[in-house]
């Protein structure tokens, strides 16, 4: 019965991911761990020189005997009904096996490994069995909530590395995310189209107005819409929709309140020259800004924006 990704227990987490993302109202990547224990009133996070001093020990007391030299650690105080989400922080322990890390001990919470009986999940508190089907359940629950198979089915990755630069997570992690979300599937479970739901604003394609060095490592998924041809000559204005171009005849992701058409860049307004990059979002078919002229580059939102930028859109 147990590690076996198609078993019961398996699904079950798969299914708990997923009420996750959407009782915290996760729908942007990587997934904000601290945000989400600080969300819980009963859930606290500490580090491993916090709860150190809390217990008047060194932290090297606290990595070999309360962690047993695990990057995190969850505990349950059954008297104050409090769970602990404890990370190692040291600088030799990167970001991303820190969010992995976070969001596994969270699983162990979430699942219900803990209790009044299991205060901690231990290699020494549990029997064999029952400490590798809490870990494997974890990670399952982990991998689910970090890098979603079914957002990365949404999403053009070529390979593991984007999965790693996307959700933050660390590249043997992504590798292993990567094989899940590339295998075959018949259909979508109703809980993952709600999580694809939830992730629209971030899955929506747009056109940023901006240089791709800005945009770091998520250049690679930026490219550029084809410029629209100019007609002949202009079209007159009793022939022509309000806000279309008199040059292309473009009519959409424009308005009468643009400056520039944003399917062949001509200025739709007296004496206007391309200026600087402006940073504005444009529609996902422009190959221009509507703002300033110049090429725009089409991306997915939440490559390149943050998360509460986008309410306005
Ligand atoms: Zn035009
Ligand atoms: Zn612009």
């Amino acid at each position: 019965m147990p590690l076996n990704p198609n078993s019961d227990a398996a699904i079950r987490v798969f299914h708990m991911a997923h009420r996750f993302l959407n009782e915290f109202g996760i729908k942007w990547l990587p997934v904000p761990y601290a945000d989400i224990i600080f969300a819980k009133h009963d859930w606290h996070l500490k580090y491993v020189d916090q709860l150190a001093y809390e217990i008047g020990e060194s932290e090297k007391y606290v990595l070999d005997h309360v962690m047993r030299s695990k990057d995190g650690l969850a505990m349950y105080d059954p008297q104050k009904q409090q769970y602990d989400i404890v990370l190692n922080a040291d600088n030799d322990v990167p970001k991303t096996r820190m969010r992995w890390t976070a969001i596994h001990e969270i699983g162990h919470i979430y699942l219900g490994h803990l209790d009044s009986q299991r205060k901690r999940i231990t290699s020494c508190s549990l029997t064999r069995e029952e400490y590798d089907q809490f870990e494997f359940e974890a990670d399952i629950f982990a991998g689910e909530v970090l890098a979603s198979k079914w957002i990365m089915r949404q999403i053009d990755i070529v390979d593991e590395y984007d999965i790693a630069t996307i959700c933050g997570i660390s590249d043997d992690a992504a590798l292993s995310r990567y094989k899940k979300a590339t295998e075959d599937y018949s259909y979508t479970p109703v809980n993952a189209v709600l999580t694809i739901k939830n992730f629209g604003e971030y899955l929506k394609n747009v056109t940023i107005c901006c240089e791709l060095t800005e945009m770091d490592d998520f250049a690679r998924f930026a490219f550029a819409n084809r410029v629209t041809p100019k007609l002949a000559k202009p079209k007159h204005p009793a022939l022509r929709k309000l806000g279309s171009c008199p040059y292309c005849g473009n009519e959409r992701g424009q308005s009468v309140s643009s400056n520039f058409c944003v399917a062949c860049g001509s200025a739709l307004k007296n004496q206007l020259a391309i200026t600087g990059r402006c940073d504005h979002v444009n529609h996902e078919h422009a190959a221009h800004c509507e703002q300033c002229g110049n090429r725009v580059y089409r991306i997915k939102q939440g490559f390149v924006l943050e998360d509460f930028e986008t309410n306005e859109n």
